[in-house]
């Protein structure tokens, strides 16, 4: 991956907080308010690329959502290339949307069965992109050579193999050259030579200005094609790295990069505390039992680039 980083400042998430309402655990319970995000700050320079990790339900999708107004934060701001987005109605939002886009997980389900690869492109570029028919058509085309579909131009979904599946939906979104994309886990249900095109395609044919938020499991991805990771663990990033300057040190992370650094876990999350603490081998480390009764907050850790949430602190580099 090589995109160099500009100045300006595309996304920022500030103090973003989201709950949900959910049914009790009986019929007759009242409802109850469950925290998905907590506390979440997110800078994205122009040319950036970052990747949200962390197991399902760790909040990524969320965050995903409220980034690009498709969920409204219950607390904290939303700003997109210096305006503020959070609160703002369909309508107000309509003029700029097709700056911000998204990238589905499931591309089949997200293309019209009827459209071809040439019509689904050329709509989005009359509807969101403003272009005329000829524009569209001319856009289209050039989008879909270039990521390697001219010749199945014509196909409809059914008639084409994941792998081309997802790159019309990424031909949809780039053809309209956008300043952020986030793309909710894209690579996923493909063989790896076909993760590796998916992404190449994405982030090679990125504008060079554009940022990019990539939800991921997969943590070679996030190596290979991002500058900065944020981890994440019930609702709250858990560490913030450039796996370039080094690699994770918080004991969660550190398991998500590579299963062996310790046991598997084997307890659910710690409902107060640290929520790892159950399973975390670092924890008997920590003087007076702080972890299973105290939450870390995220700090500075080895750099002014790295944070990271461990009552563990600087011991965690000796590991
Ligand atoms: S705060 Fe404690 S339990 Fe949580 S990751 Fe750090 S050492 Fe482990």
């Amino acid at each position: 991956m090589n995109r160099s980083l500009g100045e300006g400042i595309v996304a920022e998430l500030k103090g973003v907080n989201k709950t949900f309402l959910v049914p009790g655990p009986l019929p007759w319970n009242p409802r109850r308010e469950v925290a998905a995000v907590c506390d979440f700050n997110l800078r994205l320079r122009e040319g950036e690329v970052v990747a949200l990790v962390g197991q399902s339900g760790s909040g990524k999708t969320t965050i995903s959502r409220i980034l690009l107004g498709l969920e409204e934060p219950t607390s904290g701001e939303v700003w997109l290339d210096g305006h503020r987005w959070d609160g703002l109605s369909e309508g107000a939002r309509r003029p700029r949307r097709a700056a911000f886009q998204y990238v589905p997980q499931d591309a089949m389900a997200a293309l019209d069965p009827q459209q071809s690869a040439l019509d689904t492109v050329m709509e989005t570029l009359r509807v969101l992109g403003g272009c005329s028919a000829p524009e569209a058509e001319e856009k289209a085309v050039a989008m879909l050579q270039r990521l390697g579909l001219g010749a199945r131009r014509h196909a409809l979904p059914r008639e084409m193999s994941g792998g081309e599946q997802r790159r019309v939906t990424l031909a949809r979104v780039l053809a309209l050259e956008p300043r952020l994309v986030v793309a909710d886990e894209p690579t996923s249900g493909l063989d790896p030579d076909r993760r590796h095109t998916v992404l190449e395609d994405l982030i090679g044919n990125l504008p060079p200005k554009a940022a990019c938020v990539l939800v991921t499991h997969d943590m070679e991805e996030a190596r290979d094609w991002c500058h900065r990771i944020y981890a994440m663990l019930a609702g709250r990033v858990i560490e913030e790295v450039d796996l370039h300057a080094g690699p994770p040190l918080h004991p969660y992370a550190r398991l998500l990069f590579d299963p062996w650094s310790g046991p598997a876990p084997r307890h659910g999350l710690a409902p107060t505390g640290c929520p790892f603490s159950p399973d975390c081998p670092q924890a008997s480390g920590v003087e007076g039992g702080r972890c299973s009764r105290e939450r870390p907050s995220l700090r500075r850790g080895r750099a002014d680039d790295h944070r990271i949430a461990c009552h563990a602190g600087s011991s965690l580099e000796a590991l």
